[in-house]
């Protein structure tokens, strides 16, 4: 498509409670649009949020990203390719370049007179997800507990804190739904000894999790690579998987089972999808997730999800949390259709 004209916005998201992780804490945050227009006056709008402790990037940059993208991309054929060589040797945060590529699915589906489910030829309408345990008080987590008993998987954030209390939380949990399966994700916020002795502590109580996402610096593959190696327990990468050399580095190192891709690390759709069947070729399970987006990101991150892999519970979660949201969760199942 040639773009005639371009519009930056944004909206606002409010949560029904803090999202708490050992990186970040949530509750309210902007989403910025990206619409783009063609000269019959067809239109596509994409989204994209900011999410500074993990991408390294802000509403601010964003915002200033789009604009001079506008004044390169106006008057120009945008296609899949041209977006993802910006992405490889633009500079630009992969949040800014997600903004483009859903811009630019959503204005494929719209002329082709459907809507980007119809488009990308999905007929699955719900995908199984997780749901988040933000890092809270052991006593909070009754009422926590409670209020997500109707999904099957728990992602459970914890922190840098004794082995002791951060394997209270765990068995608490257990205590309160004995039945879920459970993740862990401490965002980088431990080391190497420290997750090591922690799954070592699970196997002794006999706790089994799905995963140990991202426990250690994204940096470190050597020594996720060790973690691995010492325990049963699968492992995730999230913060250390942003692009297909990261997926490349990871796979070097053999430093995990799983990835966990979202539109905001690797520039959208398109790259997404690219980087989800290269780690599949390669032996990795994939799972979707997302950063705490706004609706469109959501809806898309499902729509890959069942592409990727419709049977999976993946981390889709973000939407349940919003005051405000265009999708229903139902016995642990995003339904964005
Ligand atoms: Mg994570």
């Amino acid at each position: 498509m040639k773009i005639r004209a371009t519009t930056i916005g944004t909206y606002t998201v409010t949560l029904t409670s803090p999202f708490v992780t050992s990186l970040r804490s949530v509750y309210e945050y902007p989403v910025s649009t990206f619409a783009i227009v063609d000269h019959d006056g067809i239109n596509g709008i994409g989204e994209a949020v900011a999410t500074p402790a993990i991408v390294g990037d802000s509403a601010i940059e964003i915002d200033r990203e789009l604009h001079s993208l506008s004044m390169l991309l106006i008057g120009k054929e945008l296609s899949v390719d041209e977006i993802s060589s910006l992405s490889r040797t633009g500079g630009y945060h992969p949040s800014t370049i997600a903004a483009i590529d859903l811009a630019l699915l959503d204005y494929q589906a719209k002329s082709h007179n459907q809507n980007i489910q119809q488009y990308l030829g999905i007929s699955q309408n719900f995908i199984s997800t997780d749901v988040t345990i933000p890092i809270c008080e052991i006593n909070d987590l009754e009422k926590i507990v409670t209020e997500r008993s109707h999904f099957k998987t728990f992602k459970i954030k914890l922190k840098d804190d004794s082995l002791e209390r951060n394997l209270s939380q765990l068995i608490r949990i257990k205590e309160l739904q004995p039945d879920a399966s459970l993740r862990i994700d401490p965002n980088q916020a431990w080391d190497v000894p420290y997750s090591i002795r922690f799954l070592e502590k699970l196997d002794d109580k006999g706790i089994l999790i799905d995963y140990l996402e991202q426990p250690i610096d994204r940096y470190d593959f050597a020594g996720l690579a060790e973690i691995k190696k010492n325990s049963k327990t699968s492992i995730m990468a999230d913060e250390s998987c942003f692009s297909m050399n990261d997926i490349s580095t990871l796979l070097e190192y053999r430093a995990c089972d799983y990835v966990n891709i979202k539109l905001m690390k690797s520039g959208g759709y398109s790259n997404a999808l690219a980087m989800s069947r290269y780690a599949i070729e390669n032996g990795l399970q994939v799972s979707i997730g997302s950063m705490m987006e706004g609706n469109q990101g959501i809806y898309v991150a499902g729509l890959l999800a069942a592409a990727i892999s419709p049977f999976y519970t993946h981390d889709l979660d973000a939407a349940w949390w919003f005051t405000d949201s265009k999708f229903s969760y139902v016995n642990g199942e995003l339904r964005y259709a």
